[in-house]
């Protein structure tokens, strides 16, 4: 390792514990979990430890992620998480075991696909139940699908599912969940036979494990965030770790100091605009003591969705390769060479483990 900077470092113990920690309290309740591994690039390192820990799949919206997994031999089934294009279908019948859908044009592709490659492809069929992303709006319709998905070959029905809390901002409260299940009632009896997999959604549907309302129908969740990050237990529903007992720690960002000087707050000279064309507002503040770090939009894209380590350290803003601290009220004496910590949010470890210039440590 050539110890370079910015780097993510990823704490796979605690990986390790918070997959774990998920997959018993999911087990308890008579649900498998989806291990989603989208929000840290696909890292076949997080995946191992994932897949170790007993989640019953590893999933992604991207194939290209799904197909690292496969290549580095770690030994799940694997799922394509986005409805596929037309255009992946031949990659996605090759790489995974079973993908989430909801047009029929592209399931008849796909039993054509696994045909010719000799496999049964399983699908979960996706129910809008609110959310307005993917899915049936048209529940007969969903159960017209069900019926044609039934008399393929080459294609396994395994059950169906939703998505919640990703564009419209539906809740998965015990109502909607119900609703789910409802029509999983609708297209067992449709079908004649039972569904293996109901599936009630994304992190956002462990709540009803704490709450103890979770339909006891829906056996299978995705689960992303709530291992990787778990803020949103905190942020969205205040149930702390001591509750929930998971790390928030997994992901941590380091950036190398490369110039700190005392400078005025405010800009010098007439003002235009910033490196992308905005027109920021800035305050005038007198002399401050400021920081520059070896590390941009570019790396992380959002400087608002940083969390420092340190008290007193304000992020003022970012270009494409600097990011501009004002560390005149911590505690720290900043110096050229210190490296600078930061808490991570979900888009921006999207982007750190996704960018060639951020180094990738395990510890
Ligand atoms: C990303 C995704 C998930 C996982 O979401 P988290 O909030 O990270 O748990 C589950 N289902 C689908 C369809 C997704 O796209």
């Amino acid at each position: 390792m050539s110890g370079r900077y910015p780097r993510v470092e990823i704490n796979l113990a605690h990986l390790r514990h918070n997959t774990k920690t998920v997959v018993d309290l999911c087990k308890e309740h008579g649900i498998m979990v989806s291990g989603v591994i989208k929000g840290a690039t696909g890292d076949v390192e997080v995946a191992r430890a994932m897949a170790e820990e007993g989640v019953a799949t590893l999933a992604s919206s991207r194939l290209e992620q799904l197909e690292d997994v496969k290549k580095a031999g770690i030994d799940k089934p694997l799922a394509l998480l986005r409805v596929p294009m037309l255009s992946e279908v031949e990659d996605l019948v090759r790489i995974c075991d079973m993908s989430l859908q909801s047009e029929m044009e592209v399931i008849r592709l796909t039993d054509k696909e696994a045909k010719k490659q000799g496999k049964v492809h399983k699908i979960i069929l996706m129910a809008d139940m609110g959310d307005l992303r993917e899915g049936f709006w048209d529940k007969d319709e969903m159960i017209e699908a069900c019926k044609e998905i039934e008399a393929m070959e080459n294609i396994y029905l395994v059950g169906i599912g939703t998505n919640l809390g990703c564009y419209g901002s539906i809740s998965p409260t015990k109502k909607k969940l119900d609703e789910l299940v409802a029509l999983s009632e609708r297209v067992e009896e449709a079908l004649g036979r039972k569904l293996d997999i109901v599936s009630g959604g994304a992190t956002s549907s462990l709540m009803r494990l704490y709450s103890g309302d979770m339909p006891e129908r829906i056996n299978h969740l995705r689960i992303g965030e709530g291992i990787l990050l778990a803020h949103d237990y905190i942020v969205l529903y205040n149930l702390l770790p001591e509750t929930t007992g998971l790390y928030h720690d997994i992901f941590r960002l380091k950036a190398e100091v490369i110039e700190a000087k005392t400078k005025p707050s405010y800009p010098q000279g007439e003002i235009a605009f910033d490196a992308f064309g905005h027109k920021p507002e800035y305050e005038d503040r007198g002399m401050r003591k400021k920081v520059l770090l070896g590390m941009g939009k570019v790396d992380y894209a959002f400087p608002d969705e940083l969390i420092p380590m340190d008290e007193g350290v304000e992020i003022l803003g970012a270009s494409s390769d600097h990011t501009i601290l004002d560390v005149t009220e911590a505690k720290r004496d900043f110096k050229v060479g210190d490296i600078v910590e930061f808490e991570v949010c979900y888009a921006t470890m999207v982007y750190i483990t996704n960018c060639r210039n951020v180094e990738v440590v395990y510890v």
